[in-house]
């Protein structure tokens, strides 16, 4: 569970998140609003890559900065521009990385190298080079590369950007299948298509605090708030 408490944080002087409370838990939840509007940020302290100015971020009771290495194991992390999250070059290295960082033994390391890829249809695939993916299988390495840390939640920034929609459509159904098995997602986007079914809860930002969390038939009405469209069939 990721609890956040009247969570403060400012880039020099210029507030961008301003009170945020918040429990995240094994629901799909979605997080929208206008560009500048804070999201980026906040997901960013979910897993000790910023520290609140004020305010608490706990992941399963402990304070993020008290354990960074719990939270980053807990808490999945995709962010936008996969391509800048890789660290190595082919895709078996890549996904291996983070659990190697982990100091599991090799066997271990395989197992879950193996898992991650199939689920996200890379199977076999691992001796290849990245550069040479297509921006969504790179996409979806980038969700394996998280799987394999086996998260609790994922926490995805706009995954769909970039992505055309048979490759969207293919992310949604890995989620769904995560989802299934108990991960809490949480997807930062503004494009809303085809996750109202999905959705438990649509939180909206505006100017660094929450202007509404809701399921999703409630959240419409509010959409427009947050300078976000409503898509058509919603
Ligand atoms: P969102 O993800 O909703 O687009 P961000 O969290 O990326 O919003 O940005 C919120 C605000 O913080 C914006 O005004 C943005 O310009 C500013 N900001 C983001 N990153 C930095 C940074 N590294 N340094 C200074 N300002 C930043």
């Amino acid at each position: 569970m990721i609890t956040v408490e009247n969570l403060r944080y400012s880039y020099g002087d210029e507030p961008v998140l301003d009170g945020i409370s918040l429990t995240l838990d094994d629901e799909w939840a979605v997080l929208t609003g206008a560009n500048g509007s804070g999201k980026t940020t906040l997901i960013r302290q979910f897993n000790g890559l910023l520290e609140p100015d004020s305010g608490a971020v706990r992941v399963d009771g402990t304070p993020v900065e008290d354990d960074p290495v719990a939270a980053r194991t807990a808490v999945g992390m995709v962010f936008q521009s996969p391509r800048s999250q890789f660290v190595a070059a082919t895709v078996e290295a890549d996904v291996a990385f983070g659990p190697e960082n982990l100091g599991l033994d090799h066997a271990e390391i395989d197992r879950r190298v193996d898992e991650a890829l199939a689920a996200v249809n890379l199977d076999g695939r691992g001796e290849e080079r990245i550069e040479a993916l297509s921006g969504g299988e790179q996409a979806r390495l980038a969700i394996a590369g998280a799987l394999a840390m086996e998260p609790d939640h994922l926490v995805l920034d706009e995954p769909f950007n970039g992505l055309d929609w048979p490759a969207q459509r293919s992310v949604l159904g890995h989620l769904d299948d995560l989802a299934a098995e108990g991960v809490g997602i949480a997807v930062v986007t503004h494009d809303l298509r085809d996750l109202r079914l999905r959705a438990d809860r649509v939180i909206g930002l505006s100017d660094g605090r929450i202007a509404f969390d809701l399921p999703p038939e409630e959240a419409t009405e509010r959409l427009p708030e947050t300078d976000v469209r409503v898509p058509d069939g919603w």
